[in-house]
C-alpha cells in the first residue's frame, strides 16, 4: 500500500472502539469481551495500526491484533467475568474504573525491585525522570513523550499510561540532567525512553536533545531514542506537518559529531513490509542517524524461529541493524504471554542459525532482570549434569559482564528468579554483592565517585 498522504494521527481508545469498522465483523459478545479486557489492560490503536498491519481476515490470531487488542484470556477467568459483567450491564463509568484499578494492582505492575534501585541525584537533588542503572548509559524519560502512538497489550509500562495525557515539560528537568552528564564522565551513552519520545512534536523533542549537545558533554557521544513509532507511526516521520523540521533535528545531533541511534522496537516482519515505514526509514537513515532493532519474544505475536529470522532478514535489508531479543519480564498478562526460557532458546537458536553473519549482531534471549541483562547463551551437559549457561552482557557491577555462569535446566522456568544454581551451589556468584547494593552497604566503584554513593529508584526499562 503507498503512503497515505492525508492521514493525521488520531488515537483510537477504548471510548471510540465502535467507531472501528472492521470489528463490525465480530458478534456482540466478542465486542463487550474486548470492552472488558480493554478498560484494564492498555489500550490504544490507529487509523495506520487498524487498517494496515492487522489482517481481519484472521481474527484473532492475527499477530499484530493479539499485539494491540486485548483478549479475554490476558484477564484471570473470575476478573474477566465481572468485567464483562460490569460492560455489558452498561455499569457507570466510574465503577468499571474502580474495578479496573483493583484487577490492575494484583498484576505485579512494579515488576522485582523497581521502586528502589537507580535514580540518579546532583548535589543532593534527584532526577526522578532518569536511571543510572549500567555505569555507560543513563536512562532518560522525558516527562512529555510517556505514551505511545499504540500501546502493545503486554507493556509494563502501563501502570505510567493511566491519568497522564498531557504532561506537560517540567522545568528544570533537561538543566538537572545536563548537570548530572557533566558531572559523569563516564557515561557516553544517553537513552531518552517513554512511553515514546516520538509521540513528542519536533519542537518539544529540541528542547531535550539540544542541550546535549553542549561542548561540555561531548563525552556522551551517542543519543539513543527507544522507539516504537517505526511501527506504530511511521508517518511520524514522513507526512506530519513536522516531519522534515525532525528529520533537521536529527542531522543537527549527527553534525555535532555524536550518533543518533533509534532503538526502534519490532516485534514482527509485518511491521517492516508498508510502504510507510520504509519511506520512514530511508528518511531516519538520510540524516546519519542509524537504526538499531529489538523486541521481546511473546507468545501469540512473535513465538516462531521464522517470525524472528523474516524479521532479521528484512531489518538488515532495510539498512538497520539487528540488536536484542528480549524475554518479556515477569509483570502484566504474564501467564497469556510468556514463553519459557528452554522454548525460548531454541526459538532464537533456530532463527539464528538461518541468518548470515550480517544479522547475527542480534543478541538473546536476555534477561533484563535485576542484577543486569543476562543472556540464555545455552544448554549443556556437564558431567551427567543439565545446565543452562548464562551470561552477563550487561551489569550493575561492570567487573560481572561477559562472565558465564551456570543454573540448573528447567523446561517450565520463565525468569531469573526461577533459576537455581548448577551444581549444588546455593547461590549465584554475584548474589551477595547484589544483597549488599540493596542495603546500602556496597557499591561498585562507578557508583562511589564524586557524586557520592548513589542513592536508588526505579529498575530498568527499555
Ligand atoms: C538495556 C539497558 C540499557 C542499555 O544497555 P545496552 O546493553 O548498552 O544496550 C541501559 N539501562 C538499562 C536500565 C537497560 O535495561
Ligand atoms: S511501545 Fe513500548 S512503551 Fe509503548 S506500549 Fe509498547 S511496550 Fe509499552
Amino acid at each position: 500500500m503507498e503512503v497515505r498522504k492525508g492521514l493525521r494521527y488520531r488515537a483510537i481508545g477504548r471510548q471510540r472502539l465502535d467507531r472501528i469498522p472492521q470489528l463490525l465483523r465480530l458478534d456482540e459478545d466478542q465486542r463487550i469481551a474486548l470492552k472488558a479486557v480493554a478498560a484494564v489492560l492498555p489500550f490504544r490503536v490507529n487509523r495506520y495500526v487498524v487498517d494496515e498491519l492487522i489482517d481481519w481476515g484472521n481474527i484473532p490470531q492475527d499477530p499484530i491484533y493479539q499485539l494491540t487488542f486485548p483478549q479475554a484470556g490476558m484477564l484471570e477467568r473470575g476478573d474477566f467475568m465481572r468485567m464483562q459483567n460490569l460492560v455489558a450491564s452498561e455499569a457507570p463509568e466510574e465503577v468499571i474504573r474502580r474495578e479496573a484499578h483493583r484487577i490492575r494492582m494484583a498484576m505485579n505492575p512494579h515488576p522485582a525491585g523497581q521502586m528502589d534501585l537507580n535514580v540518579p541525584e546532583i548535589g543532593g537533588e534527584r532526577l526522578p525522570g532518569a536511571q543510572h542503572k549500567y555505569r555507560e548509559t543513563v536512562l532518560f524519560f522525558p516527562s512529555q513523550g510517556q505514551t505511545c502512538h499504540a500501546y502493545c497489550t503486554y507493556c509494563f509500562r502501563w501502570a505510567q499510561f493511566a491519568g497522564i495525557e498531557g504532561l506537560r515539560f517540567a522545568d528544570g528537568e533537561v538543566s538537572t540532567l545536563t548537570r548530572y552528564l557533566e558531572a559523569h564522565t563516564e557515561v557516553s551513552d544517553l537513552l531518552l525512553t517513554g512511553g515514546d519520545p516520538m509521540i513528542m512534536t519536533a519542537r518539544a523533542l529540541r528542547r531535550y536533545l539540544e542541550p546535549l549537545l553542549d561542548p561540555a558533554l561531548d563525552h556522551v557521544t551517542t543519543i539513543r531514542i527507544g522507539t516504537k513509532s517505526l511501527s506504530y507511526w511511521p508517518h511520524r516521520f514522513v507526512t506530519d506537518p513536522d516531519a522534515d523540521e525532525l528529520l533537521r533535528l536529527f542531522e543537527e545531533v549527527v553534525a555535532s559529531g555524536r550518533q543518533l541511534a533509534f532503538m526502534a522496537h519490532f516485534s514482527h516482519p509485518r511491521e517492516l513490509e508498508t510502504e510507510a515505514v520504509r519511506e520512514a526509514m530511508r528518511r531516519i537513515l538520510s540524516t546519519g542517524a542509524i537504526i538499531r532493532c529489538q523486541a521481546p519474544l511473546i507468545r501469540h505475536v512473535n513465538d516462531d524461529p521464522e517470525v524472528w529470522a523474516d524479521m532479521w532478514r528484512l531489518q538488515v535489508r532495510l539498512g538497520a541493524v539487528p540488536y536484542y531479543m528480549f524475554v518479556e519480564r515477569d509483570t502484566g498478562p504474564k501467564h497469556y504471554f510468556e514463553v519459557p526460557l528452554a522454548r525460548a532458546l531454541r526459538i532464537f537458536a533456530r532463527a539464528y542459525a538461518q541468518v548470515s553473519g550480517l544479522a547475527r549482531t542480534v543478541r538473546g534471549p536476555s534477561m533484563s532482570a535485576t542484577p543486569g541483562k543476562v543472556l540464555v547463551d545455552g544448554v549443556a551437559e556437564i558431567r551427567g549434569d543439565k545446565v543452562f549457561v548464562l551470561k552477563f552482557i550487561q551489569a550493575r557491577d561492570p567487573k560481572w559482564v561477559n562472565r558465564v555462569f551456570f543454573a540448573r535446566f528447567d523446561d517450565q522456568a520463565t525468569w531469573l528468579d526461577e533459576l537455581q544454581p548448577a551444581f549444588g551451589a546455593n547461590e549465584f556468584f554475584y548474589e551477595p554483592a547484589l544483597h549488599a547494593m540493596y542495603e546500602g552497604a556496597w557499591q561498585p566503584r562507578w557508583r562511589r565517585g564524586a557524586a557520592g554513593p548513589a542513592t536508588m529508584a526505579r529498575d530498568e526499562a527499555v
